[in-house]
């Protein structure tokens, strides 16, 4: 599988993960799941608004440089100022897994190394695939979810999130 994180913790949250999910699509990339919108506590830098996250699974695999170079350049797109390492952002858009390789590229670590402590990614993920093993490791993203020390989560209902859900679901 390949699962992309999204996430945003500034201004229209709901309305920059919409447009993430539609830009995504509008580079050819086929989205073939897409979790719920998740609540989660910060994450890296305590002392900033909590973040909205989803994950997507994508259809085929891609060069994983090529995507990475596509999902900055959304980023970009979308207004995205890198002011701080793990700051408030309106948008942030990673590459969690690639069918279980294992990266150590100056720019692309894969799996994302922080991925199986982060409810952002696990919780999401738990949701589409609780059994699925990043990197092939042993546990499970449902196990890694239930061992973090903070249940810090809950889902967040939306009905424009809802649609886009739907609008993949029904070309699946
Ligand atoms: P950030 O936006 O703070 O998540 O950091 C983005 C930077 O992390 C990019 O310049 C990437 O080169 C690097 N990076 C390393 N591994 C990954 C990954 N798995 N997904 C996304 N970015 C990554």
């Amino acid at each position: 599988m390949i699962w992309i994180g999204l996430g945003t913790n500034q201004g229209d949250r709901v309305g920059y993960m919409v447009q993430a999910v539609q830009e995504i699509q509008k580079y050819g990339y086929h989205l073939c799941q897409l979790s719920s919108l998740y609540e989660t506590a910060p994450w890296g830098i305590e002392d900033q608004p909590s973040l909205l996250n989803a994950v997507a699974i994508l259809e085929k695999k891609e060069d994983p440089l090529v995507l990475l170079d596509d999902l900055l350049e959304i980023e970009k797109e979308m207004g995205r100022i890198r002011v701080q390492k793990w700051g408030p952002r309106i948008i942030d858009l990673d590459i969690i897994e690639l069918q279980g390789e294992k990266w150590d590229h100056p720019r692309l670590k894969l799996p994302h190394p922080f991925a199986h402590t982060r409810s952002l990614d696990l919780a999401p993920m738990a949701e589409l695939a609780p059994d699925y093993c990043l990197g092939k490791q042993e546990k499970t993203v449902q196990e890694w979810l239930k061992e973090l020390p903070e249940q810090s989560f809950t889902l967040h209902q939306d009905t424009s999130w809802a649609q886009a859900q739907r609008t993949i679901r029904n070309r699946s």
